[in-house]
């Protein structure tokens, strides 16, 4: 039978036909050349390292350090295949704490174009230079001692037209260089970047000592501005970074910057992690943005798994998950801000994870049914019916997010329009939706106890029926038993009808066929979310809004009052569990500038 392309008998392959084919998997494209070569800059310990770039990387790649050097007995060892002087045996791989440890880049990039290196250690008296023209090194040329090592790589893939077509254009091929210039920039607040394309310098890093002030170079105050500082730190792993305050949240995803030990990666883990962490304050459609650096007990990730590297394996995968999920929740619970107040000393993230219910035992009782009422007996709850005033569950929870003594002043000024609560907290003035800082207060409590797994329930004596199709009851049915964890019993009443029997206490009056609407919308969405967590947080939070105090209702001073302690008790938090804002504030200065009082008494 004729094949195509198979008759010949087989063969191995020549070396350098072996080295082309091994570089498809490293060098795809020019931007990986400058991640590779400004890789070995930084593990031979360069202070500063300058990339120059022609023509989108495709005629020049010059990458300068002031590293150590390669000796000259060793520069054409360096480009031979699985040459390197990081790792010298499987244990090393274990524990790798180098960007580099295959001894695969320079090789690789060597045989795809034609590389000249010039080099010198601060031993040299001389420094040596050389040119490789697809991987064929040609004579050493001594030079000037100038310690470091400068890699010019010139017309890449010269030898390689299949993969030279699949390049896009310059500017676009040079915008993947200086993302990968970024990406190593932000790594390394120490070291000196400059990255100059044709000519011009297009990005410039001096080095700086705290990491922020790198994120600051790289991404500008327009992104710094909008985000709060992550923290977090178990043994064997900690995290630091910035991720976007949930009000600044937009529907764009950049930056979302991993680096795992310095390597910038993708982890589905731990974003999904992150995304966790924000739970059901960023609004639907706006995504998290952020650049965060854990560090990982080298001996405890695989960076091993991907040719590029871009991936890393965590050991201990559910305790990453965990460290960066509590402390990005942490940093959007608002107790950060709270420290703008004047108020309480922020609490080490350590501090709150072993606070964290999740971690540790509950430390607080929990608590029974009607406690929020204060009453001791479940209020039924359609009695209140026309009677809301008498109902609203303005109530005090004990040992919420942090210590009353330490709290900002509360004064309620009034409402406007019954939908706005004017009020002087701390030293600043706040305008707040009733609604939306409501509905935050019952979701963030609601979430408290059903991570306690102590939702307290309270029945309705006469159940409200709601009539759907024969599919959605199937639906609620299918979610009955999650859904009693949250203090929600539904309950088929005739063939297609539900009957709500009862709800979380400290809601107010429910409007039943509202609320099993979004509940249907959120149960739709079960199967998709990977977590209990995940999935219960909409759950609550559609509870928490059906719940909550409507706008057009009329509040005294005291139970504005109660509401804004509660929501300042709760974090201060900016934004409703579905992502819209629930206050406005302005500070003592900020008022004085306003009034033009900066410098008076
Ligand atoms: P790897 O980084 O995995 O070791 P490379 O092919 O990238 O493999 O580099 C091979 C070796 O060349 C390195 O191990 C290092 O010893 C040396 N080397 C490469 N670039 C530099 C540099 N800029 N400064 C000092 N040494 C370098
Ligand atoms: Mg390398």
């Amino acid at each position: 039978m004729p094949s195509v392309g198979c008759s010949a008998a087989i063969q191995v392959l020549p070396g350098d036909v072996v080295s082309r084919i091994a570089a498809g998997e490293v060098i795809e494209r020019p931007a990986a050349v400058v991640k590779e070569l400004v890789e070995n800059s930084l593990d031979a310990g360069s202070k500063t390292v300058t990339i120059d770039v022609r023509e989108g990387g495709l005629s020049l790649i010059r990458v300068t350090d002031d590293g150590e050097g390669i000796p000259r007995a060793e520069l054409l060892l360096a480009f031979e295949r699985h040459a390197t002087s990081k790792l010298r045996s499987d244990q090393d791989l274990a524990c790798v704490t180098s960007m580099g440890f295959r001894g695969e880049a320079l090789p690789s990039i060597a045989s795809v174009s034609k590389v000249t290196v010039s080099t010198a250690t601060k031993l040299d008296s001389s420094g040596v230079q050389t040119t490789l023209i697809g991987g064929a090194p040609g004579p050493m040329r001594d030079i000037a001692p100038v310690r470091g090592t400068k890699i010019e790589v010139a017309e890449l893939f010269f030898n390689q037209p299949a993969r030279k077509k699949f390049l896009k254009s310059p500017s676009t091929e040079f915008s993947h260089i200086s993302h990968a210039v970024q990406q190593a920039g932000l790594a390394w607040p120490s070291v000196h970047f400059r990255l100059t394309h044709n000519g011009q310098e297009v990005l410039n890093y001096p080095a700086v000592t705290e990491q922020r002030d790198r994120i600051l170079q790289v991404y500008r105050p327009a992104f710094m501005g909008r985000t709060l500082e992550i923290r977090g730190r178990v043994p064997g792993c900690s995290i630091y970074g910035v991720a976007v305050d949930p009000l600044h949240a937009k529907s764009t995803k950049q930056p979302q910057d991993l680096f795992v030990n310095r390597r910038p990666v993708k982890s589905a883990a731990v974003f999904h992690a992150v995304t966790e962490g924000y739970g059901a304050s960023i609004a639907k459609g706006n995504h998290p943005t952020f650049v965060l650096f854990l560090d990982v007990d080298p001996g405890r990730i695989d960076v091993n798994v991907h040719p590029a590297k871009r991936e890393v394996r965590f050991a201990e995968s559910e305790s990453i998950h965990r460290v960066v999920r509590h402390a990005v929740r942490h940093a959007m619970s608002g107790l950060e801000r709270t420290s703008v107040l004047g108020t309480a000393p922020v609490p080490g993230f350590e501090e709150v994870l072993s606070n964290d219910p999740a971690v540790t035992t509950p430390s607080f009782p929990a608590r029974g049914a009607g406690s929020f009422g204060g009453s001791g007996e479940a209020a039924p709850m359609h009695r209140a019916k026309g009677r809301e005033e008498a109902q609203l569950p303005l109530v005090r929870e004990d040992g919420a997010g942090y210590e009353q003594s330490t709290a900002p002043a509360i004064v309620p000024l009034g409402q406007m329009l019954r939908r706005y609560l004017v009020v002087q907290v701390g030293e600043e003035l706040h305008v707040i939706d009733q609604h939306t800082a409501h509905e935050r207060v019952l979701y963030q409590r609601l979430l408290r106890q059903w991570e306690r797994r102590a939702v307290a329930s309270q029945p309705l004596l006469i159940p409200e029926p709601v009539e759907l199709s024969a599919a959605h009851c199937s639906l609620v049915e299918r979610h009955r038993e999650d859904l009693e964890g949250i203090g929600l019993s539904i309950e088929p009443f005739g063939a297609s009808t539900l009957a709500i029997r009862a709800v979380p206490v400290g809601l107010g009056r429910i409007d039943a066929a509202a609320f099993t609407q979004d509940l249907l919308d959120d149960l739709a969405q079960w199967d998709r979310m990977p977590s209990l967590e995940g999935r219960i947080q909409p759950v609550l939070a559609s509870l928490a809004c059906h719940g909550a105090v409507r706008a057009g209702r009329a509040m005294g001073l005291p139970e504005i009052a109660q509401l804004v302690q509660d929501w300042v008790q709760e974090g201060l938090v900016m934004t409703c569990p579905h992502g819209r804002r629930t206050a406005f504030r302005l500070s003592a200065d900020e008022l004085d500038k306003l009034f033009g009082r900066v410098g008076w008494a």
